[in-house]
């Protein structure tokens, strides 16, 4: 076991817990999908080492309705952590033994190379300039890059901010707020750590648009109780990938074999998460081949 327990990322408890009253949809969704406790691994694998421990730390948001939003009860919900459950059980390792660890966009790479935590599972896009530094399994969901805004709001696409003279708002760190310099000049780019604050200056009339993936807008619209849309014209692919030790082959082969074998867990995470918004639910993408 790499050095654990250090907790990640300062967002406040007070955030969290209004985001939580604004708009938990989550923490009443628990698969709990059942523990594989006769899992057999080869000596020296991450798998065998983390049923050993019989513990495993896994980093994920804590301020995104629908992926991972931590509740009153002080435990994260959503998408992301239904699949970090799922990979848990097939270890032999029940949800009550995950460490979950707050992991905004710009510390992903960073807590995988200091063995912070065993894997992320973030709304994290899979790209090569992350690949230098750590492996993904993957992808278990495709997003698309899209925009936020007021519901009176007459922008219409990402073509439409300049003539607008709009403030954007992204997150450090994330590939929303790289792509979106193609569009907007960086004077009228606002980088926070986290997505919840870029809702509360939207809210506020300090940006005009927020931008990143549809399926986390969506969680903060719903949050928004109608005060915010989605324009709903997505122009990336942001295919979702879980963050693991560069290199760790074996691991990564483990949860695509984990992740091929769950279609039924797979689809009951997604309609008791993300599926109370979005409910068309996805098909399980091409697995990538482990490097
Ligand atoms: N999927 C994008 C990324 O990994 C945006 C979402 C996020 O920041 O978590 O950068």
């Amino acid at each position: 076991m790499r050095l654990r327990g250090l907790l990640v990322g300062t967002v406040t408890a007070a955030l969290a817990l209004s985001m939580t009253a604004c708009g938990d949809k989550g923490n009443d969704a628990g698969t709990n999908p059942p523990v594989n406790t006769e899992a057999k691994f080869d000596e020296g694998t991450t798998m065998a080492t983390l049923q050993k421990a019989g513990k495993v730390t896994i980093g994920t948001k804590f301020d995104q309705p629908l992926f991972g939003l931590k509740g009153l009860d002080g435990k994260p919900a959503g998408f992301d952590v239904e699949i970090g459950k799922l990979i848990a059980a097939k270890l032999g390792i029940s949800a009550d033994k995950i460490e979950w660890v707050e992991t905004p966009s710009k510390i992903r790479e960073e807590v995988i190379e200091q063995g912070k935590v065993d894997f992320v599972v973030a709304t994290y896009t899979i790209n090569d300039k992350r690949k230098e530094r750590i492996s993904f399994a993957g992808p278990y969901y495709e997003a698309g890059q899209d925009l936020m805004v007021k519901k009176d709001s007459d922008i219409a696409g990402p073509e439409a901010l300049k003539a607008a003279n709009a403030k954007v708002c992204s997150v450090t760190g994330s590939t929303p707020a790289e792509k979106i310099k193609q569009y907007v000049d960086a004077a009228n780019i606002v980088l926070f750590d986290v997505y919840s604050k870029c809702a509360d200056a939207l809210r506020t009339g300090q940006v005009q648009a927020v931008t990143t993936d549809n399926v986390i807008l969506l969680g903060l619209i719903d949050a928004s109780k109608g005060d915010f849309k989605l324009v709903g014209k997505p122009f990336t692919k942001e295919p979702y990938g879980i963050g693991i030790e560069k290199g760790d082959t074996k691991f990564c082969e483990f949860i695509h074999k984990t992740l091929s074998e769950s279609s039924a867990e797979y689809e009951k995470a997604w309609k008791d998460t993300a599926g109370k918004v979005a409910p068309e639910t996805p098909k399980l993408p091409t697995l990538a081949t482990c490097s």
